[in-house]
């Protein structure tokens, strides 16, 4: 295994091994960090808009169960400061894949105003993220969601929405000792 051509360029990663250093580093997007204490696993997860609309948290999930043998039941998940619904406004074209690839969950697409000749509409990506990890069995108070926008709060937070070209990346770091 080479560290550093094995996991380049990659949005999550998972690991039983101590004092090793998982980071993903986001600038609005949506970074999940990953804890089952029973097992000893952590995993960090990078979910921008398009890995939320392929759901890549799924697919980490179920590489705890599968490989670590974890329990859902006994997973942790800590929802890092993002963009929220107040602030990530997209068009139709990007609205439409979040709908269809999500029909049956509620309250996640929201009519935004119309501008510039277009619809535009809010989407609620954290709660998307979050349905997914309810309907793997995750129990609700072991979701632990920071609340922060990071373009609300871009005093605190790089935001890349906020600050464009010149934004820097924030960093969610986990590691077992
Ligand atoms: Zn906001």
């Amino acid at each position: 295994m080479d560290l550093a051509t094995d996991f380049f360029d990659v949005d999550g990663i998972i690991t039983s091994k101590k004092n090793l250093t998982l980071l993903t580093t986001s600038a609005d997007c949506i970074s999940m960090l990953l804890f089952d204490p029973i097992k000893s696993v952590i995993g960090n997860v990078h979910s921008g808009w398009r890995g939320t609309a392929k759901g890549i948290i799924k697919e980490a999930i179920k590489k705890m169960v599968v490989e670590y043998e974890c329990n859902v039941k006994d997973i942790i998940c800590c929802i890092c400061p993002s963009i929220r619904k107040c602030c990530f406004e997209v068009d139709e074209e990007v609205k439409n894949i979040f709908y269809n690839n999500y029909k049956e969950m509620d309250n996640i697409i929201f009519k935004g105003k119309f501008k510039e000749n277009k619809q535009k509409y809010y989407i609620d990506t954290v709660q998307i993220n979050k349905n997914m990890l309810y309907s793997l069995g995750l129990k609700k108070e072991n979701i632990i969601d920071s609340n922060l926008c990071t373009v609300c709060n871009c005093n605190m937070f790089h935001s890349y929405r906020a600050d464009k070209e010149k934004s820097g990346r924030n960093a969610a770091i986990i590691s077992l000792i």
